[in-house]
């Protein structure tokens, strides 16, 4: 098998961060923060983190925020429920949550709640079960689960749920292995994997996996390394990841290696980007391949980063019980 370009994977990381005016970033220039969060959390899943200048990013991070709480892609960028859950997560595994006003924050998220539980993502009023799955990962992170109508949220997920096990974006959306992550997680987060038909769910997610060894996002579609994110982290939340050829998945990824410049492409020989590089590498971890940091399947951070949360330095917190860890 392939081996993990540890060294290589770190500094494109950082010649990406530093990058401001090519293609890439320009495209990318207003999901930056979603961009910070993919390459940091994959810096410390490689041991890598102490490589780029932690008080900076925070800074830029903070200069993000909006007096509503939310926060923007990019300094002067609307705010999105999808970037303040990125915010909260760099900040996170900075050690760095106390910067933030955190009633401020969590008022901004509750009040994106709907009546009917479901979430919108920002004042626009979308409604996806991505917000729902951020909302309850964010205020969860931040001890604040009371905040939202919980029993609500469970419901409208659980309403999104289709015949073939799997979860779409809104009551009878298709299901999808991105859409089944955030609703898995959002389930397990709040201790409702019950929820969940565990049998017929793993069997469609493992049918995702293709000849090479790969996985898809729907039936009939192409293999794709941000797929072994989605599938296996939801494979390993409802205790079916036994169920996929681990080792040909961890070479297909391997696979998707630029061994030269560094990062990692959706499929072999494409183009590398930080984005899947994230997933690839998480993929990995995942998986356990010798030497990554473990990555917790629900809340998307490093292990050590949501034990510091849940039992380090602060005091006990209700969502304790609900810990996806509490209940291996
Ligand atoms: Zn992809």
């Amino acid at each position: 098998m392939e081996k993990l370009e540890v060294e290589k994977h770190a500094q494109y990381i950082l010649s990406v961060e530093k990058r401001k005016d090519d293609f890439e970033s320009v495209v990318m220039e207003h999901l930056r923060m979603n961009g910070a969060y993919w390459g940091l959390t994959t810096l410390d899943l490689l041991g890598k983190l102490e490589i780029v200048d932690k008080d900076e990013v925070v800074s830029w991070v903070m200069s993000c925020q909006h007096e509503s709480g939310g926060f923007g892609g990019n300094v002067g960028h609307d705010p999105h429920i999808l970037y303040t859950l990125s915010a909260v997560q760099v900040l996170a595994l900075f050690d760095k949550l106390d910067v933030l006003d955190i009633d401020k924050l969590s008022n901004y998220i509750a009040s994106l709640q709907n009546e009917d539980g479901s979430f919108s993502g920002d004042m626009w009023g979308e409604v996806d079960t991505r917000f729902s799955y951020i909302a309850i990962c964010c205020l969860s992170l931040l001890h604040r689960l009371d905040k939202i109508n919980v029993e609500k949220a469970v419901n409208y997920v659980v309403s999104c749920k289709n015949l073939d096990g799997g979860f779409g974006s809104i009551p009878g959306g298709e299901s999808h292995a991105g859409q089944i992550f955030c609703c898995v997680g959002a389930l397990a987060i709040t201790g409702s994997l019950h929820h969940v038909d565990k049998d017929l769910l793993g069997w469609w997610l493992c049918e995702r996996q293709v000849k090479s060894g790969g996985l898809n996002g729907r039936p009939e579609k192409l293999p794709d390394v941000c797929y072994s994110w989605w599938v296996l982290s939801s494979l390993i939340m409802i205790d079916r990841v036994h169920w996929i050829d681990k080792e040909k998945l961890a070479r297909f990824i391997l696979d998707c290696q630029d061994k030269e410049n560094g990062g990692i492409s959706d499929r072999p020989d494409d183009a590398v980007d930080v984005f899947h590089t994230y997933f690839g590498v998480a993929g990995l971890s995942l998986l356990e391949y010798p030497g990554l940091k473990a990555i917790d399947p629900a809340y998307a951070l490093p292990v050590h980063v949501v034990n510091r949360i849940f039992f380090g330095q602060m005091k006990t917190c209700p969502t304790q019980q609900s810990s996806p860890r509490l209940q291996h």
